[in-house]
C-alpha cells in the first residue's frame, strides 16, 4: 500500500481523539502521520518491510501506551500512542498488499512483511494488488475523508496534499521502475 494510505489510516485513528479532546488534535495527528510514514523509511536503508516494520511489537506498544494515554492524556503520551498504533496498523496492513518487490504486479516476491517474533516473512495477501493500484487510491481517499472533515488549518492542507500526491503516484506507478532504471 502507498505511504499515503498508511498515513490516512493512522489519521483515522486520531479522528476520535481529536473529536473527544480538541486540544490533543495536533499531537494525535502528528503521532499518527509519523507512525504511518516511518516504517517505510526502511526503503532507504536496511531491509524493506523488515527493519522498520514490526506488526506485533508496534501494536503491543501502541496498546500499552494507549492505556497510559487514557489514564494520563498528556500531548507527548497521546502522540506516542498514536505513533505506535499507526505504525502497527501500517505493518499489519502491508500483509494484505503485495510483496516487497519494485514491480509488485508481477507477484514474484512472497515477502509481504517480516514477523519478527516468528522470524519469518508473511506471504502477501493481495487484497490491495500493489501499491498505487486504483483500489489503493480509493483507500487513501476513503480513509482520509474523516480527517479532512475533522482537522482544519495546516492539518487539513496536509491531508489534501497527501491525497493529491497519491493520485499522481497512482497515475504513474507502473513507470516508476523504469524511471529508477531497474
Ligand atoms: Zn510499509
Amino acid at each position: 500500500m502507498m505511504v499515503t494510505t498508511h498515513a490516512a489510516a493512522g489519521l483515522l485513528l486520531a479522528v476520535p481523539v481529536a473529536s473527544a479532546a480538541p486540544h490533543l488534535a495536533v499531537p494525535a495527528a502528528t503521532g499518527a502521520v509519523l507512525g504511518g510514514v516511518v516504517p517505510d523509511l526502511d526503503l532507504l536503508a536496511g531491509v524493506h518491510r523488515k527493519s522498520l516494520h514490526f506488526p506485533v511489537y508496534y501494536s503491543v506498544l501502541g496498546l500499552l501506551v494507549g492505556v497510559a494515554a487514557a489514564v494520563s492524556p498528556s500531548p507527548v503520551v497521546v502522540a506516542a500512542a498514536l505513533f505506535f498504533l499507526a505504525a502497527g496498523l501500517h505493518s499489519v496492513s502491508d500483509w494484505f498488499g503485495a510483496g516487497e518487490e519494485l514491480r509488485p504486479w508481477e507477484r514474484t516476491s512472497d515477502r509481504a512483511v517480516y514477523l519478527h517474533p516468528r522470524r519469518r516473512w508473511l506471504r502477501p495477501k493481495y487484497v490491495v494488488r500493489y501499491d498505487g493500484a486504483p483500489e489503493d487510491l480509493l483507500l487513501t481517499v476513503g480513509l482520509a475523508l474523516p480527517a479532512a472533515v475533522t482537522f482544519d488549518g495546516w492539518l487539513r492542507a496536509l491531508v489534501v496534499a497527501g491525497v493529491a500526491l497519491a493520485a499522481v503516484y497512482t497515475l504513474f506507478r507502473k513507470r516508476v521502475p523504469e524511471w529508477l532504471g531497474v
